[in-house]
């Protein structure tokens, strides 16, 4: 039997090397340092059930490929990148259009309306969860979503938050949601009917409010509702009809902080319910 030398034959200390001014890594040697990145990303997947389609766009190498164009595009925020790692996409729109699903590109959803951009929907979900406390900001915490459609980025806010609210005033889009989210099992996400302009009284007040269509001012509901120390985002009318622009309000005890952000294209706010 042999005796096994006690100390590691290289010491430590000769076999670094250190650098004078060490540079940042790279995004590409970031990726290397999170090597769980894949593996959390395919777990949540698991979780949500991604159901094979034949189209091969149940493969998390899809969604992984959208996620890197996101990230090089801008898109830094961790959390919300592994949600829309692991939502498919796919899902939420006509098999005809299924293809285009993973591409950053707006989509029909029937009754002229549309699902918003990846990058539109992850850069608002940024901006809430930028609105967090350091100590909360992995979640969205209590969020009420205004304009359902489809259901993808209510599906998103599920995965980001504790509990969701989504409101949709369009009937067969509220039942469309309601059948493509079923499969993805989201016992945190409630669908309602009804017009979103108003808000979600009883379950007010919410810690992140987030609006999928512009109207001309933010609604006097959604402030009321929105908890102190909560964030809204939304699309608004720009004064003097120059387009739509994101507007961020953030509710503190005494006031409502309201700043505005990048040019946007959103359908309109409407009344009532169809
Ligand atoms: N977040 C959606 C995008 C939906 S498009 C997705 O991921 O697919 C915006 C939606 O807002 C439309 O479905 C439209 O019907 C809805 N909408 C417009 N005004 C509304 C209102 N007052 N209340 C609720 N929903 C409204």
């Amino acid at each position: 039997m042999t005796t096994r030398a006690r100390t590691f034959p290289i010491q430590l200390d000769k076999a670094a090397v250190p650098r004078k001014t060490p540079r940042p890594a790279t995004a590409s040697e970031q990726a290397m340092l999170r090597p769980q990145r894949p593996v959390q990303e395919a777990a949540l997947a698991a979780r949500l059930q991604v159901a094979p389609s034949g189209l091969g766009l149940d493969s998390q190498g899809v969604r992984t490929r959208m996620v890197t164009r996101l990230r090089a595009g801008g898109l830094h925020c961790e959390p919300v990148l592994a949600a829309m790692a692991a939502v498919p996409r796919h899902l939420f729109v006509d098999t005809a259009l299924a293809a285009q699903a993973y591409e950053d590109t707006s989509l029909p959803i029937g009754l002229s309306q549309t699902i918003s951009k990846p990058s539109v929907v992850g850069l608002m979900i940024s901006l809430l969860l930028a609105g967090r406390t350091a100590a909360a900001r992995e979640s969205l915490g209590k969020v009420l979503e205004i304009g359902t459609g489809c259901g993808y980025q209510a599906a998103l806010l599920s995965v980001l938050g504790s509990q969701v609210y989504s409101i949709e005033r369009l009937k067969p889009l509220h039942e469309k949601a309601r059948e493509l989210l079923a499969p993805l099992r989201r016992n945190n996400l409630r669908l309602i009917y009804g017009d979103g302009r108003l808000g979600h009284g009883p379950n007010a007040p919410y810690d992140s409010i987030i609006a999928a269509a512009g109207g001309e001012d933010i609604p006097a509901a959604w402030l009321d509702q929105l908890a102190v120390g909560g964030r809204l985002v939304a699309p608004m009318q720009a004064p003097g009809g120059r387009g739509q622009v994101l507007v961020i309000v953030d509710r503190t005890e005494t006031q409502w902080h309201r700043s505005q952000h990048d040019a946007v294209h959103f359908v309109p706010l409407k009344s009532g319910t169809e």
